[in-house]
């Protein structure tokens, strides 16, 4: 969906500019079968406050493009812009800075830190980039873990919590630094499909508060949540738009 109102969506960053920017991006590994394409020249411009999901069948090339825009794996060739920021000339040091700062990752298997509590899981990514002063770092990390739903399970640890409230609490710890993107890799995939919802809905919440969210999943019903939805094929864009998704279905979606 093209944001032609124009919302003035991330604080400081340049109104309309797009928060993600791929041009060409292809990335090949090298395989004992010869080079293995699992991207394929991708052009991708996803604005500021945009819900993108991203799907496709296993091996579609997803998780590689989701790390691609983390700055977690490099392109083969091809620009990858982030919030302005050109990570092709990134050293590998200052590229982990960077994500730290700019990028919250969620995970299909939360991986909270099991003997830290909730809280302090939250507040690990302020302590490692020193984005807040110590003492506003646990009161930050109630605000947040309170705006996820789950304020009253701070100070308790990760294994005592049901699946979806150990995702809140990642989401949460992906929001520790304020990023201006919301990277999840198939983030419902741990859970039952009405917990599932309810993460789709709050990944909602926070893009129509500004933050950039791009998710991939293979829940059916994405499309009428999302913005947008990018089907990717064999490292391909297939189809990118809102009604992507109904599109494929006589395809058979893969879950
Ligand atoms: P998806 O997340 O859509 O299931 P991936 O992005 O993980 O797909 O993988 C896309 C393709 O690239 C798959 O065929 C996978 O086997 C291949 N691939 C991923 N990582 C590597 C790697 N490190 N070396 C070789 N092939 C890889
Ligand atoms: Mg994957």
């Amino acid at each position: 969906m093209g944001n032609s109102e124009a919302p003035d969506a991330t604080p400081g960053a340049g109104s309309n500019d797009p928060v993600i920017d791929l041009r060409h991006v292809a990335k090949a590994y090298e395989t004992p079968a010869g080079s293995f394409t699992a991207l394929d020249r991708i052009n991708l411009s996803v604005l500021p406050g945009e819900y993108l999901a991203i799907v496709g069948k296993s091996g579609s090339g997803k998780s590689t493009l989701i790390n691609m825009i983390a700055g977690i794996d490099r392109p083969t060739s091809g620009e990858v812009r982030i919030a302005g920021t050109r990570l092709n000339d990134l050293s590998e040091s200052k590229l982990a800075a960077w994500r730290g700062r700019n990028v919250g990752i969620v995970f299909q298997f939360f991986q909270l830190l099991p003997t830290l509590t909730i809280a302090e899981n939250v507040v690990l990514p302020m302590d490692f980039c020193a984005t807040y002063p110590v003492r506003e770092r646990r009161p930050r990390a109630l605000d947040i873990l309170n705006r996820v739903g789950i304020a009253d399970q701070a100070d308790k640890l990760p294994a005592t919590l049901s699946g979806g409230q150990q995702q809140r609490a990642a989401i949460a710890r992906a929001l520790a630094n304020g990023p201006a993107l919301l990277l999840a890799d198939e983030p419902t995939g741990n859970l039952d499909s009405r917990t599932a919802d309810s993460i789709i809905a709050l990944f909602a919440g926070l893009a129509a508060s500004g933050t950039t969210v791009v998710i991939v999943t293979h829940e059916r019903e994405i499309a009428s949540v999302v913005d947008r939805v990018v089907v990717l094929a064999d490292g391909r864009v297939e189809a990118d738009g809102p009604g992507a998704l109904r599109s494929r279905d006589q395809a058979g979606a893969s879950s």
